[in-house]
């Protein structure tokens, strides 16, 4: 039952190589001036698509774990959904990392397991919530939050929108970025040691 297929296989390379073969001349320039027609042709759609993809993305931030809440719901427990999905806030000096002080491992998202904060970046606030000086290169993405008629810094997990906390400058706090990452514990979980090694730095 094969065979039969057997001659258009070679009716077909025949015919393809006869087109090539007889007009060897004429082809690379025949194939090179549609091609070079097109591209200027299709120049100024990319401008108008960067503009058109570029507004709808400022409107609603997207992340690359897009699960919806009723996904969230089924993987996290009430407190934690209501803290990272909700923007809530743990009550101060309530959450299990405040006072954790380990001299190694990694804080990562609650709700994507995601490494954001490695043992070296927490430091001593006595603000109440765990306090981070720095965070693992692109694990947060920051943006302004100007709910309870203030204007702060919002802080969310770059993977999956997770509510982390807030971000303080210019306190004078002695660490090298004189910045203060005030997180909910509920939005982190430890790992001892290092899951992910050369993700980090230091
Ligand atoms: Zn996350």
């Amino acid at each position: 039952m094969r065979l039969p297929s057997f001659p258009n296989l070679i009716r077909t390379l025949y015919a393809f190589s006869n087109a090539t073969l007889r007009h060897p001349a004429t082809t690379p320039r025949s194939l090179g001036l549609p091609l070079n027609r097109a591209t200027i042709r299709s120049m100024p759609t990319i401008p108008f698509l960067g503009s058109f993809f570029g507004s709808s993305a400022s409107e609603k931030m997207s992340f690359p774990d897009e699960r919806t809440p009723q996904d969230w719901q089924a993987v996290l427990n009430k407190e934690q959904f209501r803290i990272l999905r909700e923007k809530g806030t743990e009550a101060p000096f309530s959450g299990e990392y405040d006072k954790h002080a380990p001299k190694d491992g990694v804080y990562t998202c609650a709700g994507c397991n995601k490494p954001i904060y490695k043992a070296e970046h927490k430091f001593k606030s006595g603000c109440g919530w765990p306090a981070y000086f720095d965070a693992l290169p692109g694990a947060v993405t920051r943006h302004t939050d100007s709910t309870f008629g203030m204007e702060r810094t919002e802080i969310v997990c770059s993977n999956c929108g997770g509510h982390l906390g807030h971000v303080f400058k210019g306190e004078g706090y002695p660490t090298p970025t004189d910045e203060r990452h005030c997180v909910n514990s509920i939005s982190l979980k430890f790992n001892p040691g290092d899951p992910q090694t050369g993700n980090g730095r230091g």
